[in-house]
Order: structure tokens, then C-alpha cells, then sequence
């Protein structure tokens, strides 16, 4: 079967390693890719949310299996556009269509998803312009910290945690008035700020099974010890010492069962994965978000730890036959460290030549902001590439990947030294 992943980051090339090496992929296409993809698939230059190049790219191609990486296709309804073509009648699809996709494109949809079934989140209102006053009030009612959602996507930036009651009040006005966030804040969302340690549970599922797979950690500040600005993640590790057996027992039954079986009974399709973002508050798991794709650099740590033919997953889940699918997962640690160039998540400079990205090395090296050009790789991006290890221990996984790190290099090359260091200082405590 040839097979289409759209998409263009490490999240991407992590899939596509992994299909490459299923028995069921003869043609392997990225959309539109780096320069990690083009080693072991063909690149097409095109952007994953122009559904008219895609839907001709399939018939070309003849793909019979789509992977939707990120969320913006998926929002804008990737999979209801191609279901309504008679000619892509045969085409399975990973990625849940417009309305299901609202439980990451829309705050406000989620949390209401989130309380009619029962599903413990933070407490919260949600306000517009037109009951800006109410929401001021709410403010008032509310202790520090608060945190202000825009309802839509922001590009992971329009969650703004306030410590100042005068400092809240003025960023409702600005997000909800002066449109801080664009059309994103037209709704916003105000809650309850959670105390405790997050964690990644990703679910693939058809809408009414499911297989839960590994979980993962990540690190979303750009510095060591957790300071400096939130990124899109600069590392990540699976598993994760404090989700035990009682916790993720806890998460299975309060927060994953009743989230599937919320989507079958609104009938809402949903053929793909959930990624469920957690706060461990004291032992008990707390939803702080919906994504309806994988993260990115989870995916870096959760697809090297599963060892069945991922491919064979994916079908069962666009076939609506979950229930068959075998899941076996590694015991072993993985871990992945992100390259990033200097100045990022601010300011940037591309077209950096990346030097060692192909010595040989224990670590899997997943391009993500990477481009070709005249057969040398060059920096393409913010986050440039990922080192991820699997060790029997996560100090091995972690050597591994910093091994490879240290072999690569770029002018301004950016990287935390402290991924996975207090999971460490978890497992001797
Ligand atoms: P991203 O795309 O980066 O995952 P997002 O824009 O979808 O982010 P959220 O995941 O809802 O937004 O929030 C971003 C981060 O803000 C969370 O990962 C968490 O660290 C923090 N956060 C969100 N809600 C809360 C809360 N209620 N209490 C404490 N921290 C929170």
C-alpha cells in the first residue's frame, strides 16, 4: 500500500521511520517533509491545508492510507473534504473529521465535552466580548494564578497564566476586545490554575475502542530547570516515572473511557489519535487539554517504543477495527533531546549548515526545521532536529541521545542539558 503522511516536522519523520519499516508500505510520501523525510520517503512540496493538491496527490499516487500529522489540516476538516469526493471512497484516513477536531480547535467545545461526561479539568467560565463585565467579575472571584485560554488555535501561545488580579483583567480586555490572539480570542476561556506535574497520554483510537499508548513527559521551556519562554517542547521522555500502574489505572477510567465513549455517544466519528495533556495534582489526573493529533517531540519518544507493525495499528484505526489491534510496547526507556536554533522561540536565523547529522551513532536523529539544498542539510527552522536514545534505564537513554548531540553541530546550536534530570532525581527519591 502507498502511504501519505502530511506534515513536516519531527513528529513526522518519527512516523515515517517507523511505516518506512512495515511489511504493508511500498511507497512512502511526505507532505511536504525535511530533509530527515527525503532519506526514506519522497518529498512533496505542498502545504497540508491546500485539500485540493492533496486530494490530487492521492489520486496520483495512488494512496490508500493518509497519516494527518498536525492539527491545522484537521481543523479545517482534512477528512470531511476528501470523505465527500466519490473517488477517495477506498481511502482510509488517521485523524478525526471537523466536528471531532473541535476538541482541540475550540477551548470552550472541549471543556463543555469535558463536563457533560464527567471528566475531571479545572474549573472554568467562558467569556466574549459582549460579557467582557461578567467576566471581569469572575476574575475577581478567582484565586492567583489565573489562567486565560483564547478559545482557538493560538500556535500553543494563546494561553497566557497571570499571578496579578489588575495584570488578568487588562489581558481579558486585550484578548477578548482588541482580538489579541485574532479571531482565536473571540471566545476565551478562563480557569483554575492547577498545581502539579503534567504528562502526555496518547490514545489511538476509531471511536469506539482504543489502544493506549506509551506515555511521555515533556519539556516545553527553552531553559534548563524549566526557565525562559514555552516552545513547542525541547525534549521528552517515556515512561514517565510517576505515572505507575494506580495512576494511569485512575487516567483510564476517569479521563480516556469516558472520553471515547463521550465521542460515541454524541456521535461524534473520530478515527485517529487523542493526545490527552494531564496535571498530576496530588495523585489525581486532571485534563488540561485535548490535542487530536500526536505531539511533537512526544512522538519522538512514544513510536520508537512500540514494537508492533505500526502501519497494521493505523489501518485498524481508519477501518473501525480497533478491537483487533495488537499493541506491544518496549519496557525500554526512551528519551529525545531537541536542537533548536539560537534565538528560539524568539527571533531566528535559517540556512545554517548542519555538520554530523549522519555520523553513525546509537540515537535515532529525527529532522524536524531541516531543508536539502545542493547536497548539504541546512537549518530550516526553530526546532532543527532531535536526538532520541532507548536504554534499559533512563540514564543510558539519556547518554545516547547526548552522545549524538554532541556529534552534531550547527553555528548557534541550542539545547537543554537537564532533559529527563528530575525524573532521575523521581526514581532515587
Ligand atoms: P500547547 O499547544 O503548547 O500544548 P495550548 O495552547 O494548546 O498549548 P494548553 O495546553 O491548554 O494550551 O496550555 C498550555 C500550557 O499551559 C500547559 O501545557 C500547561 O503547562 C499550562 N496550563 C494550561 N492550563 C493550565 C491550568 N489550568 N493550570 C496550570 N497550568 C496550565
Amino acid at each position: 500500500m502507498n502511504i501519505l503522511i502530511l506534515g513536516s516536522g519531527g513528529r513526522e519523520h518519527a512516523l515515517a521511520k517507523k511505516i518506512a519499516e512495515s511489511t504493508h508500505c511500498e511507497r512512502l510520501f511526505v507532505a511536504p517533509g525535511n530533509a530527515g523525510t527525503a532519506q526514506i520517503a519522497t518529498n512533496v512540496p505542498l502545504s497540508p491545508t491546500d485539500f485540493e493538491q492533496v486530494s490530487q496527490l492521492i489520486l496520483k499516487e495512488n494512496i490508500g492510507l493518509v497519516v494527518v500529522g498536525p492539527e491545522d489540516p484537521l481543523v479545517k476538516g482534512i477528512r470531511d473534504y476528501l470523505e465527500a469526493r466519490p473517488e477517495h471512497k477506498n481511502l482510509k484516513l488517521v485523524g478525526p473529521g471537523k466536528m471531532g477536531a473541535q476538541l482541540e480547535g475550540s477551548k470552550d467545545f472541549s471543556k463543555r465535552f469535558m463536563q457533560r461526561h464527567h471528566i475531571p479539568t479545572a474549573k472554568y467560565q467562558t467569556f466574549t466580548a459582549s460579557n467582557l463585565a461578567d467576566g471581569l467579575k469572575y476574575l475577581e472571584s478567582m484565586s492567583l494564578p489565573i489562567v486565560l485560554k483564547a478559545d482557538g488555535l493560538a500556535a500553543g501561545k494563546g494561553v497566557l497564566i497571570v499571578e496579578d488580579l489588575e495584570e488578568a483583567k487588562a489581558s481579558l480586555k486585550e484578548m477578548l476586545v482588541d482580538q489579541k490572539f485574532g479571531a482565536a480570542s473571540t471566545q476565551v476561556v478562563v480557569e483554575e490554575f492547577l498545581e502539579g506535574i503534567e504528562l502526555s497520554v496518547f490514545v489511538l483510537t476509531d471511536g469506539q475502542h482504543y489502544a493506549t499508548l506509551p506515555e511521555a513527559k515533556d519539556y516545553k521551556r527553552i531553559g534548563d530547570n524549566d526557565t525562559g519562554l514555552n516552545t513547542g517542547g525541547m525534549g521528552a521522555v517515556s515512561p514517565v516515572v510517576f505515572a505507575d500502574a494506580a495512576f494511569m489505572k485512575k487516567v483510564e477510567e476517569r479521563v480516556i473511557k469516558p472520553t471515547i465513549q463521550g465521542l460515541h455517544q454524541e456521535a461524534i466519528p473520530y478515527k485517529g489519535f487523542v493526545f490527552i495533556g494531564l496535571m498530576n495534582v496530588k495523585g489525581e489526573p486532571y485534563v488540561i487539554e485535548y490535542n487530536v493529533r500526536m505531539g511533537d517531540p512526544e512522538t519522538e519518544v512514544v513510536i520508537p517504543r512500540i514494537e508492533s507493525d505500526l502501519v497494521e495499528l493505523l489501518l485498524a484505526c481508519a477501518e473501525g477495527k480497533m478491537e483487533q489491534a495488537e499493541l506491544r510496547i518496549s519496557p525500554k526507556t526512551a528519551t529525545t533531546v531537541m536542537m533548536v536554533a539560537e534565538g528560539y522561540p524568539g527571533d531566528y536565523e535559517k540556512g545554517k549548515i548542519i555538520k554530523g547529522w549522519d555520523t553513525p551513532t546509537k540515537a535515532y536523529i529525527y529532522h524536524a526545521g531541516t531543508k536539502l539544498s545542493n547536497q548539504e542539510v541546512l537549518t530550516n527552522g526553530g526546532r532543527v532536529m532531535a536526538a532520541t536514545g532507548m536504554g534499559n534505564t533512563l540514564e543510558e537513554a539519556l547518554k545516547i541521545s547526548y552522545e549524538a548531540v554532541n556529534q552534531i553541530c550547527w553555528e548557534g546550536i541550542t539545547y537543554r542539558k537537564d532533559i529527563g534530570k528530575d525524573l532521575q532525581r523521581l526514581l532515587v527519591s
